[in-house]
């Protein structure tokens, strides 16, 4: 089992932020998107009289984890901080640092998680790599891209070429369930990087299928239910900035429960360097042209 988290947004008061949650009360109220207007509103007060401290949520959902002897990994955003569909943080800025002390602390593990527009260049990915190295210290094996940007083979070659051992992008963002039927860590024909495909992620549930309560925590267990039948590696997203968040509590209560549901099945729970060194173990000592992943 995989559990994971990308890392788009961290700091509470921020212009992009604040300007985005004005605009979702805006479509509230004109063109009838879900959400409540008094909660989203008292989310922006919130960030501009008292903000939420950076590393809060980190810590919630480190716990949250923790209640199980579950960790996951968080893929940490790089790109230019004004650019379209870009970080709201700088990978320099303490706070990050302070969030990669607690997570690194916790077991847990740092990814990359690839810019919008660099998701085919293996030069961009090798920029981000370096940037994470030289603010954070961490030797990125994974990554994810953001918006799960990705057009296959020329991705795959592109992350490789930069040197990650692993991607976890293989997905859909408007469906559950593995994409492709695929259950099971793959490496693509051709190429050496594995691939940890996705099951389900927070923004498909309750956003684009526009699902709430218990109805998106059934949803996302039927997703999920076939891949633990198939022995497969159920692999969860989601992203850190619903966490704490009375307007988005479905978020972290479908995530809670979900945790307990498959904690009751004492599934293995890693990290994906850690899935991804244990995939690459089994597949060299077994005989087996398509080894087992027990997870
Ligand atoms: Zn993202």
């Amino acid at each position: 089992m995989f559990l994971s988290h990308d890392v788009d947004q961290i700091h509470d008061r921020e212009l992009f932020r604040v300007l985005a949650d004005l605009n979702h009360v805006r479509r509230i109220w004109t063109q009838g998107e879900k959400g409540d207007v008094a909660l989203a509103l008292r989310r922006v007060a919130r960030a501009l009289v008292a903000p939420k401290p950076a590393e809060k949520d980190f810590g919630t959902i480190l716990e949250i984890e923790a209640r199980h002897g579950f960790r996951s990994t968080f893929f940490v955003l790089h790109d230019p901080y004004w650019s379209r569909n870009g970080p709201r943080y700088r990978l320099t800025c303490p706070e990050i640092r302070r969030i990669a002390d607690l997570v690194r602390g916790a077991g847990c593990e740092i990814g990359l998680h690839g810019g919008y527009l660099r998701f085919n260049q293996a030069d961009g990915y090798r920029e981000s790599r370096a940037a994470l190295r030289d603010a954070l210290g961490v030797d990125a094996v994974g990554i994810r891209n953001h918006f799960l940007r990705f057009s296959g083979a020329e991705t795959w070659a592109a992350q490789e070429a930069a040197g990650f051992r692993y991607d976890a992008t293989f997905g859909w963002a408007d469906q559950l369930g593995p994409r492709d039927g695929q259950r099971l860590p793959f490496v693509p024909a051709g190429r050496s990087i594995l691939e940890l495909p996705l099951t389900v992620m927070d923004v498909t549930l309750f956003r684009n299928l526009g699902l709430a309560g218990e109805a998106a925590l059934d949803a996302a267990w039927r997703a999920i239910e076939p891949v633990v039948q198939a022995g497969g590696l159920v692999t969860l997203l989601w992203h850190n900035n619903y966490f704490n968040e009375p307007e988005y509590r479905d978020w972290q209560w479908t995530y809670e429960r979900l945790l307990e549901r498959l904690a009751a099945l004492k599934p293995w729970c890693a990290t994906g360097v850690e899935i991804e060194n244990h995939w690459r173990a089994v597949a060299e000592n077994s005989a087996l042209d398509a080894p087992q992943a027990s997870v």
